[in-house]
């Protein structure tokens, strides 16, 4: 549309609001100066008062709304403890780093259901949860609603979710009459249940989190037509399983194994084979305490969920095998045949792993030591090299946690699920890694960035549709049409024909030697007229860069197509499916099933499996109505009430918030309710040979009120005696919306009669 047709279309749409004021057309014009940094004091020091910053409960009302003013309201905030605040259809939440009792307690949870206009309270997670609440039971038919809850390690995505399900099942059971309390505690309980069980294997201490997440989840809590709580199911997410070989420095394993070496009976000890001296190699920093080494409260957990005692031995006795199996090295031999053999001790290990494992020891070290390959119809077996052969064990103890894990899900899923004709509507809690950009980054940043690549798009096109809902019920005619969004690169990960994903799956599965130079080839040649992507020729270690919305980000590319496949030797599968152990058996017959050819190559890759999933979860939230809660960290190091703007300015950015401000910037920036706006600018109009009648401050008629703005805005307006400049406001039903430029010209106006 050309913007003669919609200066024409605006005209129209103004005749008919029955405006009177000559000139106050506002056309789409989106070319208009972007926020302006050198302004930005001058700006600030009229419209916000610093003593006064940390009243604005909304970033919104804070105008202009730029990243400085969005940060200043926000430490401002903070450092009066001060842990929540609304961005316009997003609550940001700080973390406030200690415990904060009084904010989260049964009166306060009360206090947010039961009012009559929550919305009018403190800004809370619980005024989130309240509105999903009463939106399931919509108007006219019920919606489904998400949460969707962002931010980097360690801002407390999962801190929230919790609180969200304690929320619910708090409020969705005490107004329950028509059920025994007792059934209703049961289900509440297993629901919050499956939290310490799926954290204590999910979980791990990292150096940005004690407890940080290493999957992403979406919940289901579902509800009757009561809007009782009666059940829920959890989706996860990638679950981080190179941890349980491979601990980044200062990092650990997954907290249940802590957790069983500091729990254990001497009866269990002796089971599990765990003497307390024992040193594990995949076991670092076990000297390191954290809050969540508490192994009762899982075994406690898994009662109430209807683990028996039986299969929890089984567990363990599984999750003791890998501790053993990863102590278990290989050492090259000197004799002619090359083979690798154990290294001294190693047997002993093996011995116990095959033991607690439940197979035969002299062929779980066959499997890992040597490879059967079929040609034609004959198995030719080939001793691996020690590198083949460590390799083999951690994939072997990756398969055995993942498939566990999955198991576990599984497991609570079927425990805490409702009968589908029991529930009509659920509430969806999303937590999931933040945006992540390390030194080293590889398939799994990729697909944590492209996942996030997703949700922003989603996001982006819910924050315009509400943009544009309140320009039409304040009666503006504008459109966010053109806004670019980062539709280009998610072309450029997962796209057809050609795109990262594509690439990299095809030599996935053409399975070359030379996969990394060939995918990087690839990649440069294919892709090259993307400008989401590029190369630094120079560099030493082989990598692209994409141009994520919240940043650039380099991978590496050595490694990624070997993730991609992520191959399991079918030798290893036909050993465990045979195992003693009915727990192995049956999470090893799961395996086979998916992976039917027996050539130990997995058919599905992990970039098409994960896309699967996020394009499952995309088509949910879009069925849903989202809300969206951003958590920021305050400072990396954990620490009370300690604000270090430039870490938070980079998580706006990362999550979006910035974004959201360039987007509404796109518009009409600055939106002043008409009596504030009378108060600051009526000395304009007082002072204008054009003069128009003293307005009546006070005055509650809105209308009066709007037409004493317009006269204001049309005196303004004249004296700028520009036509360029009446694109530059527009005056709505309740308050003026001002793009930047139009508010420098206003002020310039005011300084003038000062
Ligand atoms: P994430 O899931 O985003 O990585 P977590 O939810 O695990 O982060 O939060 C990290 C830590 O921050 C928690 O273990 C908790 O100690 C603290 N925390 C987070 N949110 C809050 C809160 N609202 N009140 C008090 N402490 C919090
Ligand atoms: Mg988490």
């Amino acid at each position: 549309m050309s913007s003669a047709d919609n200066r024409r279309n605006v005209r129209a749409g103004y005749r008919n609001g029955g405006a009177t004021v000559e000139g106050l057309i506002q056309n789409v014009d989106f070319s208009h100066p972007s926020l302006n940094d050198s302004l930005e004091g001058e700006i600030q020091a009229f419209l916000i008062n610093e003593d006064q910053l940390h009243t604005y409960d909304d970033l919104t009302k804070v105008n202009p709304v730029t990243p400085t003013t969005v940060l200043k309201c926000l430490q401002a905030r903070y450092s009066v403890k001060v842990f929540y605040t609304h961005a316009g259809c997003t609550l940001v939440a700080l973390n406030p780093f200690q415990p904060v009792p009084d904010l989260y307690s049964l009166d306060v949870m009360k206090e947010y259901h039961y009012a009559s206009q929550p919305q009018e309270f403190k800004p809370h997670i619980f005024i989130v949860a309240e509105e999903a609440y009463r939106n399931v039971q919509g108007q006219l038919e019920p919606v489904n609603q998400s949460l969707v809850v962002s931010g980097e390690s360690g801002a407390g995505k999962t801190w929230t979710s919790r609180c969200l399900m304690k929320y619910y099942a708090t409020v969705a059971a005490s107004s329950s009459v028509m059920k025994s309390q007792d059934t209703v505690e049961r289900i509440e309980r297993r629901v919050l249940d499956s939290n310490p069980i799926m954290e204590a294997f999910g979980n791990a201490c990292t150096l940005r989190n004690n407890n940080s997440s290493r999957f992403g989840k979406y919940i289901q809590l579902q509800l009757d037509r009561c809007q009782l709580l009666v059940g829920a199911s959890v989706q996860t997410y990638l679950l981080e399983k190179t941890r349980v070989t491979c601990q980044p420095a200062n990092e650990r394993n997954f907290h249940i194994f802590y957790q069983m070496m500091k729990g254990a009976t001497d009866q269990q000890r002796k089971e599990w084979m765990m003497s307390q001296d024992q040193c594990f190699a995949w076991l670092p920093n076990s000297e390191k305490t954290v809050e969540e080494d508490c192994f009762d409260e899982t075994v406690e957990a898994m009662v109430h969920l209807g683990i028996h005692a039986e299969r929890q031995q089984q567990i363990f006795r599984i999750l003791a095998g890998i501790l053993q199996l990863g102590n278990v090295s290989f050492s090259s031999s000197t004799d002619e045949s090359q083979t690798c053999h154990l290294s001294e001790q190693s047997e002993d290990f093996l011995q116990r792993a095959a033991e607690l494992l439940c197979v035969p020891a002299e062929e779980l070290q066959t499997c890992l030591r040597v490879r059967t390959l079929k040609a034609g119809k004959q198995n030719v077996l080939k001793p691996c090299s020690q590198a083949e052969c460590s390799v083999r064990r951690d994939c072997l103890a990756k398969l055995i946690y993942a498939q566990l894990f999955e198991w576990i899900v599984t497991f609570i899923n079927n425990s805490i699920c409702a009968d589908k004709s029991t529930w009509c509507n659920f509430i969806g809690v999303l937590d999931v890694y933040g945006f992540e950009c390390f030194q080293i980054n590889n398939l799994e940043q990729l697909c944590i960035n492209y996942a996030n690549e997703k949700l922003q798009q989603h996001f982006v096109a819910h924050y315009l549709r509400a943009q544009q809902e309140e320009y039409v019920s304040e009666g503006l005619q504008w459109s966010f049409v053109k806004y670019q969004d980062n539709q280009s690169c998610l072309d450029l990960i997962e796209g057809s024909p050609i795109s990262v994903f594509s690439l990299l799956n095809e030599e996935s599965r053409l399975n070359r030697a030379s996969d990394a130079k060939m995918f990087r080839v690839r990649l440069e040649k294919e892709l090259s007229d993307n400008g989401n992507i590029s190369w630094d020729k120079f560099s030493k270690v082989p990598h692209f860069t994409v141009a994520h919305y919240a940043g650039r980000v380099n991978y590496q590319i050595e490694g990624m197509v070997e993730k991609n496949k992520d191959p399991v030797p079918a030798e290893l599968i036909n050993l465990f499916e045979k195992s003693d152990n009915p727990l192995l058996q049956e999470i090893f017959a799961d395996k086979k099933t998916e992976n039917p050819t027996n050539r130990g190559l997995s058919k599905v890759t992990v970039v098409s499996k994960f896309k699967n999933s996020l394009e499952n979860l995309m088509k949910i939230l879009h069925t849903t109505t989202p809300h969206y809660t951003r958590c920021i960290k305050p400072n990396p190091d954990c620490k009370p009430l300690t604000f270090k703007k430039e870490e938070v300015i980079m998580q706006l950015e990362a999550c979006g918030i910035v974004e959201t401000i360039h987007i509404s910037a796109a518009g009409f920036p600055i939106r002043i309710p008409f009596q504030s706006f009378m108060k600051r600018y009526g000395l304009i109009a007082k002072y204008s040979k054009l003069r128009s009648q003293c307005v009546d401050l006070e005055a509650d008629n809105n209308d009066a009120l709007q037409q004493e703005v317009k006269k204001l805005l049309g005196v303004a307006l004249h004296h700028l005696s520009s036509d360029r400049h009446s694109s530059l406001v527009h005056c709505g039903k309740t308050k003026v919306f001002l793009t930047q430029a139009m508010l420098d010209l206003l002020e310039d106006q005011r300084k003038k009669i000062l």
